[in-house]
């Protein structure tokens, strides 16, 4: 763990609707990408190191974390980051 660490939600909820979780009843919405890039900007200038990214499950929608992860790797922002993921998102690829 790298300190001074913070959180972040790049959605809202979860749409996969796994029986046994409550998760799809809060619904679902993503955050605007460049509203994404203003926190974790300002978190960034404020010291942040490591970032835990709070979702139900990152990437839950792959082209909103690509266009994420994209805009993030063309910025100054660098954090060691982890997430919490369902595991029907594991690929044995890269995402494309
Ligand atoms: S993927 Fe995770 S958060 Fe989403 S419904 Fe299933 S258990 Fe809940």
């Amino acid at each position: 763990m790298h300190r001074p660490f913070a959180t972040v939600m790049t959605d809202f909820g979860c749409p996969f609707g796994c029986s046994f979780c409550n998760s799809r009843s809060f619904g679902y919405a993503l955050r605007d990408i460049d509203d994404i890039m203003a926190e974790l900007e300002h978190i960034h200038k404020m010291g942040v190191k490591q970032l835990f990214i709070k979702d139900m499950s990152f990437a839950s929608s792959k082209p909103h974390a690509k266009r994420l992860l994209e805009k993030n790797d063309r910025s100054a922002v660098d954090f060691k980051w982890n997430c919490i993921a369902a595991p029907m998102l594991s690929t044995t690829r890269s995402p494309r």
